[in-house]
């Protein structure tokens, strides 16, 4: 028999599929969606108010409680929780709070182990939490797979499981052949296995769990409510929407890649869309055929990688590889589609698993992330220590949210904890510059990682130098 075409198998299979995050999908079995919190009207007073209900804003919620019950607690969201990143992710909830062990190494090598660590122990705690609320979110703590697809990866990938068993972890490197036993495609050539460093999730569950969780613990929550200002008064902020305000002794801002009025960390955040693709639940046959028994979540290793992973009705998520940024930081509700995107994941999906070749995708979409340059989140206090704020997690937040929750707790607070002590949590990413540098210097950065790629990984003078300035752009 002969491989399908994958190009015609990509558009053959894309011809049904909804123009909607799967997760997010009210239609689909098991999805109570809950009922939308009213608008904030009026004026209220809180001790802390929440801005945003992704993951961040609904663990700081939720922690603020955990650890002063007694404190009032407000969480103000513009649309929905979860609706944003959070709901519409790969649900790869991975212990690094670096983007990846090799980006935290060479940017904070003497304090990569202690960020391994506190992920690691970040990752154990969402897994307590969520049994402790009783959050069913289809928490499966799989590991991952990295996989090679070139040599020049698996090279890379030897090194990097070689880093990590010197720190203490289990992780292994595979042969082609051992990659191929655990998930059976043509294009591997080499693995990296860590059983413990990851947990495959529903995410949209996971936001709907938290919030009902905030709730259970008397968390105030108003949605459709975007705060449009922010003021300075006395005894703390005063946070405007157009149909109410709250006055907050402490406010903890989590809106992600949409700065808003938050002026100050809007330089160092370029919102950038991926884009996921979500297939029919696979028949026995067709699981024998990939042979992926221990339901690890895996990712290919170059630049421009794919993250793919098993629901728990065994569809195949397939997301990544294009990272699009529009001119001027523009974010709108059209681009959460993008047909050329779809057509390239779907042909690269029947490239990696040419045996899947009748397989239909359900769902295709898109969204935000909040880019910065150095690709993972940053931290700091604004308004004379009354606010703090976390962003810039650059694809790589749903765990490490959990973490940038307690940063933000513990920065409101005043306490010298670990975390605060941490150069990572001190220092800020290199901010982006004005338009029209922006976008041509994230183009020529696209440009400059796809060439590497079909290079064998090597980096041109545009990247060395950016690699030396401790800049860059990821997904
Ligand atoms: C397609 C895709 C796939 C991804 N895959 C993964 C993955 O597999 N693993 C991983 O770790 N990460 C992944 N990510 C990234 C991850 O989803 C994010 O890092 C994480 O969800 C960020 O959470 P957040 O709470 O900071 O932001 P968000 O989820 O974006 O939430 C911010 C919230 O703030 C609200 N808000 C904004 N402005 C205001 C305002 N002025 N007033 C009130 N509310 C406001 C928004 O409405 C929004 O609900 C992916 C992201 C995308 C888009």
């Amino acid at each position: 028999m002969s491989a399908p075409d994958p190009s015609t198998a990509a558009t053959a299979a894309l011809a049904g599929a909804k123009p909607l995050a799967f997760w997010l999908d009210p239609e689909v079995e098991g999805h109570e969606v809950p009922e939308t919190a009213s608008a904030l009207s009026g004026e209220i007073t809180t001790d802390l108010a929440v801005v945003g209900a992704g993951f961040s804003g609904l663990w700081a919620a939720l922690i603020a409680k955990e650890r002063d019950p007694g404190r009032d607690v407000v969480l103000i969201e513009a649309r929905t929780a979860g609706w944003a990143a959070s709901g519409r992710n790969g649900g790869f909830c991975a212990s690094s709070l670096t983007h990846g062990f090799a980006n935290g190494a060479n940017r904070w090598p003497d304090e990569i182990a202690d960020l391994e660590r506190l992920g690691r122990q970040n990752l154990d705690e969402i897994e307590a939490a969520i049994a402790r609320h009783g959050i069913d979110c289809e928490f499966e703590r799989t590991g991952e797979l990295l996989v090679a697809t070139a040599q020049w990866q698996a090279d890379d990938l030897a090194v990097e499981a070689a880093n990590l068993r010197e720190l203490g972890y289990t992780t292994e490197f595979l042969t082609e052949e051992q990659t191929r036993a655990e998930v059976d495609s043509p294009t591997y050539v080499g693995g990296m296995f860590d059983p413990d460093a990851v947990a495959m999730l529903h995410p949209a569950k996971l936001a709907w769990g938290l919030r009902a969780a905030c709730l259970r613990l008397g968390v105030r929550i108003y949605e459709q409510t975007p705060v449009r200002d922010i003021r300075s008064i006395s005894g703390g902020l005063r946070l405007e929407s157009r149909s109410g305000a709250v006055t907050a002794r402490r406010v903890a801002w989590a809106t992600g890649a949409f700065p808003g009025p938050l002026r100050r960390i809007r330089h160092f955040v370029a919102p950038v869309y991926d884009y996921a693709l979500m297939t029919e639940p696979l028949s026995e046959e067709e699981m024998a055929s990939i042979g992926w028994k221990n339901r690890q979540g895996l990712s290919d290793s170059a630049n421009q990688f794919h993250y793919y992973r098993l629901s728990a009705d065994n569809r195949i998520l397939w997301g990544g590889y294009d990272v699009i940024y529009h001119y001027g930081g523009k974010v709108r509700p059209q681009y959460d589609q993008r047909p050329e995107t779809f057509e390239r994941l779907a042909e690269h999906f029947f490239a990696t698993f040419p045996q899947l070749e009748d397989l239909r995708f359900t769902h295709a979409w898109g969204g935000v992330i909040d880019t910065c340059s150095r690709f993972c989140a940053f931290f700091g206090l604004a308004y004379g220590g009354r606010l703090a704020y976390v962003s810039g997690y650059t694809g790589l937040g749903v765990g490490a949210t959990r973490f940038g929750a307690e940063v933000m707790l513990d920065l409101l607070a005043g306490e010298d904890t670990e975390r605060t002590r941490l150069e990572m949590v001190r220092s800020k990413p290199i901010p982006f510059p004005p338009e029209p540098l922006r976008y041509t210097g994230i183009e020529l950065t696209r440009r400059a990682i796809a060439a590497a790629d079909r290079n064998n990984g090597r980096r041109n003078l545009w990247l060395t130098t950016l690699d030396r300035l401790g800049l860059g752009f990821d997904s």
